[in-house]
């Protein structure tokens, strides 16, 4: 009994090896991949459905493993929240983001906002505060208007004083808050009065099963009504086709954000892309 019991452990041992070398590994290369300037930092625009005129844009990390290729930001953003490195990471995307957001304000328009995903983990973590953002917006002279942080319902259901006061933090500074992927969570809608929010995000699987008369239609509908009368702005993710947009604008929502308008790029190629929407 006790050889089957060894035999049983060991069988089940060498998957649970190699995947944790592999997260050893992974979680290693992305140590370097920070100093190597591995990271990419890909912009996808956010369009305004009434006019089709872009002036936000999300920013989304890419990393380009010398080995692997592009790695995708949900396989690596968990291991560099378990080793501490989304310090290093969060920091360099909000430093880009600034750089170029700072750009677009100038060169195509005066309100031009960048998105940046914050992550529970990221945000929740100890000691951390939004410092050093703040005074790279005084810096280089940007107004927190400009930046936008993307956070998720989770954060806000049982926030924590620590939450409350760098919410706080942010708003005082002007930066804005949206709420991703909404509607996928628990969607307790008592938050959206407790805490000052801009954007509201309806999630992918909301937008993918639009039809007329649909119930993912009538969910949309009513998301924007509440949103609009809260003072919200609403954006709908994963905008794929024509009748998606038509059915979203006619709805009322403020912005789209999908593969019909434009896959994330690099930034050389949106701004390029920004340059030929202000020269036309
Ligand atoms: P998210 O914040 O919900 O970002 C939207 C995701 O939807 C992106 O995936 C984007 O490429 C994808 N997408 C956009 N339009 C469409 C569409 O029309 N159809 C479909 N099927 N997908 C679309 P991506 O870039 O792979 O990012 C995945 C997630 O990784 C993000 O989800 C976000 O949670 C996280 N992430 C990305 N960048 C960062 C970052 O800088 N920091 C943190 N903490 N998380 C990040
Ligand atoms: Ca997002
Ligand atoms: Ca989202
Ligand atoms: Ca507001």
């Amino acid at each position: 009994a006790k050889g089957a019991g060894r035999n049983r452990f060991s069988y089940f041992t060498p998957a649970l090896q190699v995947a944790a070398l592999n997260r050893m590994r992974l979680t290693n290369d992305l140590r370097s991949a920070i100093k190597g300037e591995q990271l990419r930092l890909y912009f996808q625009p956010i369009v305004e459905l009434g006019t089709g005129i872009i002036h936000k844009a999300e920013a989304l990390l890419r990393w380009e493993h010398p080995q692997r290729g592009l790695v995708s930001p949900l396989e690596f953003i968990p291991l560099a929240e378990s080793s501490g490195l989304i310090v290093d990471i969060g920091q360099w995307v909000f430093d880009e983001s600034l750089r170029w957001v700072r750009r677009w304000r100038e060169h195509v328009h005066p309100e031009f906002q960048v998105s940046l995903n914050q992550s529970p983990v990221e945000f929740q973590r100890e000691g951390g505060t939004y410092d050093v953002w703040l005074r790279a917006l005084r810096q280089l002279d940007v107004p927190g208007q400009a930046i936008v942080v993307e956070i998720t319902e989770g954060l806000l259901l049982d926030a924590s004083t620590m939450v409350t006061d760098k919410l706080l933090q942010l708003r005082d500074a002007g930066i804005q808050v949206a709420l991703d992927d909404f509607g996928t969570g628990y969607s307790s809608l008592s938050y959206l009065n407790k805490f000052d929010i801009d954007y509201l995000k309806i999630d992918r699987s909301f937008t993918r099963n639009l039809a007329p008369d649909s119930s993912d239609m009538a969910l949309s509908e009513a998301i924007i009504v509440m949103a609009h009368k809260l003072g919200l702005d609403v954006i709908a993710e994963g905008v794929e086709t024509p009748e998606q947009r038509d059915l979203l604008a006619a709805a009322g929502c403020d912005f789209g954000q999908g593969y019909l308008f434009a896959r994330p790029m690099p930034v050389e190629e949106f701004d390029a892309l920004l340059q030929a929407q202000v020269t036309n």
